[in-house]
This record gives C-alpha cells, sequence and structure tokens, in this order.
C-alpha cells in the first residue's frame, strides 16, 4: 500500500515516537491531539529511561534530533538508592534485579540508563513534525469503512486513513470502542508531584544519590518521598541552537522532582481542585513527622510547579484479532509509575509499530499479519511490565493488587 495513510491518536511520548519513525520511513500520516498546545497540562518532570527508551529514541529520531536527544540526557548509574527518613543512604539496588527486565537491548554494553526532562523529550519528538500534528482535536469515536477507517472528532471534524492508532493515553476513547473489556482500575494511591532546584536539594540529601535513576525513602506506612535529579549535558536550548538549529527549545535548568505518595487515606480527601502551593503544603505536612530534611526540601520547591496524580493501573486482558485498528502505550498498558517504565514502554511500541507499518506500506497484503504480529509482542512485554510494577507497587506504597 503506497499510499498508506496512518491517523495517530494522541502526541504523547508513544504516539510521537510512531510519528518520527512513519516520517523517517517516507509513509503519510497525520496526529490528532486533544491539548490544544503541548504544554497545556503538567505531565511530570523527570523521565526515567532504560534501553527501551533510549533505543526507540535513537531508532526514529534524525541524525540532528538524536544528538539532541543524547545532549539533553543525563547518564546515570543503574541504581535506585534507598534513603532512611532522615535521608542517609541505607542501599542501592541495581536496576536489573529490580524489574525482571525484559527490555530491548540492541548491543552488547551493560545497559543504559538516562534521566531527561520530559518536556524536551517532547519537544524534541515533536520536532519537524508541525505540519503532520493537529492540537485542539479530542477523538469521538472511529468508524469502520471500505478500505480504511474514519475517526470522528468532537469538534464535528472526520479524518480518514486506512489505520487508526490508539495512543491516547490511559483513557483511551479508541480502546473503550476497540475493546471494552480492557480495563483500568484505582491502584489506590496519591500522588503529589513537584520540583526543587538542584542547589536546594544537593544542600539537603547526600549528592551521590543525584547520580541514580532515582532516591526513595518511606515509613511504616508506605508513605514515600522519591526524587529524581535532571543535570543537562547541555543546556536544551543551547543545545538546539548548536545541534538542530531551527528546532525550538525551551530554557530549562537542572532540578530535582520530587514525589511524596502514599495510600489514599493518608491524604486530605478534599484535593480536588488544589493546585500549586496548597498542594505542597499537603505534601510536606504529610511527612511532617519525619526527622527536618525530608520537609524543607519539599518547602524549597517551586510552589506553582506542584500537582496531584490519582494512580490507575491497566488491567491485563487479551485483545480481538485487529483489524485496522491498534494501541500502544498507556491506551492498552498503562502502569503504576514504580519501575519507571510507561513511557519506555510506549517509545518501545511507536518505533515496534512504525516497523510493522514499513511492511504493511511495502505490501498491503500484510496489514492483518503485521499488527497482529505487532500486537502479540507489545501484550507480552507490556502487560509483563504492568505486573511487576504491581509487585513492587504492592511492596512499597502498598498498591492494590490487580485483582483488587
Ligand atoms: C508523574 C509521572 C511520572 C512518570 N515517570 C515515568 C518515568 O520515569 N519513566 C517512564 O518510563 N514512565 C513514567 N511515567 C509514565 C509515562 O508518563 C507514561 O507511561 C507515558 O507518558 C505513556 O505515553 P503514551 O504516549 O502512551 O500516553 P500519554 O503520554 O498519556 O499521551 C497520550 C496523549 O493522548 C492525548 N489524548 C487523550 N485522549 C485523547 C482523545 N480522545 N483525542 C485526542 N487525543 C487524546 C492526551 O492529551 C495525551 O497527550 C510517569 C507518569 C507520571 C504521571
Amino acid at each position: 500500500m503506497s499510499n498508506l495513510k496512518v491517523l495517530i491518536i494522541g502526541a504523547g511520548l508513544g504516539g510521537l515516537t510512531l510519528a518520527q519513525s512513519l516520517r523517517r520511513a517516507g509513509i503519510d500520516f497525520a496526529v490528532f491531539e486533544r491539548d490544544r498546545s503541548p504544554f497545556d497540562r503538567p505531565q511530570g518532570y523527570r523521565l526515567h529511561l532504560d534501553e527501551d527508551g533510549i533505543n526507540s529514541a535513537r531508532e526514529v529520531l534524525s541524525p540532528e534530533l538524536r544528538a539532541l536527544f543524547e545532549a539533553t540526557s543525563q547518564r546515570t548509574e543503574p541504581f535506585t538508592t534507598i534513603l532512611g527518613t532522615d535521608l542517609s543512604i541505607l542501599k542501592q539496588i541495581h536496576a536489573d534485579t529490580q524489574d525482571g527486565r525484559g527490555v530491548w537491548p540492541t548491543h552488547d554494553g551493560p545497559p543504559e540508563h538516562a534521566n531527561v526532562d520530559r518536556a524536551t523529550l517532547r519537544q524534541i519528538l515533536l520536532a519537524g513534525l508541525e505540519e503532520r500534528v493537529h492540537f485542539g482535536k479530542v477523538l469521538d469515536r472511529y468508524e469502520q469503512a471500505d478500505h480504511g477507517v474514519v475517526a470522528h472528532f468532537a469538534d464535528g471534524s472526520i479524518a480518514k486513513g486506512h489505520v487508526l492508532v490508539g495512543a491516547d493515553g490511559i483513557r483511551s476513547a479508541v480502546r473503550r470502542q476497540r475493546e471494552p473489556g480492557c480495563d483500568t482500575v484505582d491502584a489506590g494511591i496519591t500522588a503529589i508531584y513537584g520540583r526543587v532546584p538542584i542547589e536546594a536539594v544537593t544542600a539537603i540529601v547526600p549528592k551521590e544519590t543525584l547520580n541514580d535513576i532515582f532516591a526513595i525513602t518511606s515509613d511504616e506506612r508506605k508513605v514515600f518521598l522519591g526524587m529524581g535529579s535532571v543535570r543537562f549535558p547541555i543546556e536544551p536550548s543551547t543545545a538546539a541552537r548548536k545541534l538542530a538549529p531551527g528546532t525550538s527549545m525551551r530554557r530549562q535548568d537542572d532540578y530535582v522532582a520530587c514525589i511524596v505518595g502514599g495510600r489514599h487515606e493518608f491524604f486530605p480527601n478534599n484535593l480536588h481542585g488544589a493546585e500549586g502551593e496548597a498542594l505542597q503544603r499537603v505534601a510536606a505536612e504529610t511527612i511532617g513527622a519525619w526527622p527536618d530534611g525530608a520537609a524543607s526540601l519539599v518547602r524549597a520547591g517551586d510552589p506553582s510547579a506542584f500537582f496531584r496524580v490519582e494512580m490507575y493501573t491497566s488491567v491485563p486482558c487479551s485483545l480481538d484479532e485487529p483489524t485496522n485498528v491498534t494501541l500502544l502505550g498507556d491506551a492498552i498498558h498503562a502502569m503504576t509509575p514504580t519501575l519507571g517504565r510507561g513511557a519506555n514502554v510506549a517509545m518501545r511500541d511507536g518505533a515496534l509499530l512504525g516497523r510493522a507499518l514499513k511492511k504493511v506500506a511495502a505490501d498491503e497484503a500484510m496489514l492483518a499479519d503485521a499488527l497482529a504480529e505487532y500486537e502479540r509482542q507489545m501484550l507480552d512485554y507490556g502487560f509483563a511490565a504492568v505486573r511487576e510494577a504491581a509487585r513492587i507497587g504492592q511492596e512499597r506504597m502498598a498498591q492494590n493488587s490487580l485483582r483488587d
């Protein structure tokens, strides 16, 4: 199908990885994103990338954007540091022993890990796609049509293509229609995220912890404080000027993302609508009985940067045979963030589906087989990660079991 046209619903990390892959392969596509702009709402700060995310980015990005990605990624040691509530170092856990792995190694060297800034990564993945990403388009439903699929948007507009990809996140409208039996459940956890200038953190926490992927401490309630640094090897807007002129990149300073979380019952139940400074205060109070350092670290954060997340997780399920509508990322296998794997797996899906669609572009008879093989692999590693994230989540933060 040399004129293959792919409709991608959702411009998150998974959908954009697929878009970059199709762009490089010369396959026609359009991306439809609900938000009005890439910076509409807080989506988190630091992301841990393992080889799934790193290799997917390397595979789909142009040489200039790949250089920009490498230049703005902080390489970390492969450890999570476990701290006491007084923020002293208790032990380090090697990433390979903790998450069961199953990542996508493409070389024989030791596994790589990076901490990246989510907004910077998203800007890199958006670069060059400006004409093809349509913001402010909310998918309502799709319908099968002769030789293709029609997407219907909330504003009454439609788009036609041969294949439709639901990359529309945890509350996916595409999943609801394609596989209503596949659902998500409350993991039982509330979390408040914020960001703290790096100098404020290094004055409080042993600075070697900031070379690791993540540092975490928790108490007998399993209420936890987690910290992950982002230290840019080159400041992103400077890196863009040098390595990928024409790419628009916001200025960013080094920081530490912090998260205070635990079971819903340890947080006030009137947090709906609370933002910024009010959430910062709640986060500090929730760990207020710990030795001083932890709460003062939260108080050192930027008050406007705090936001709240109620964690949900997918429940592993099976998909009927694909036709010309498929899913990727959180739309099908959302997981709690205990392994720092959700974005990695979404990006791996994007790269893998890009490979499958290249086969379809070369030979339209491959459509059913190529999508079936993509879904078989994606469900296998995706749900393995969901189960492992839930297992670790139960151990570390009293997450509901997937069967609750
Ligand atoms: C605070 C936080 C920290 C995290 N840390 C990590 C980490 O360190 N490492 C890691 O690997 N993962 C992490 N994750 C998980 C990771 O963010 C997700 O797994 C990842 O973003 C999934 O990517 P996605 O493209 O599938 O979905 P999303 O990034 O959710 O993108 C989906 C997109 O679809 C759009 N959309 C939704 N509905 C519609 C519609 N009807 N029509 C059109 N568009 C629609 C949304 O606006 C959104 O832009 C974290 C998550 C959170 C919340």
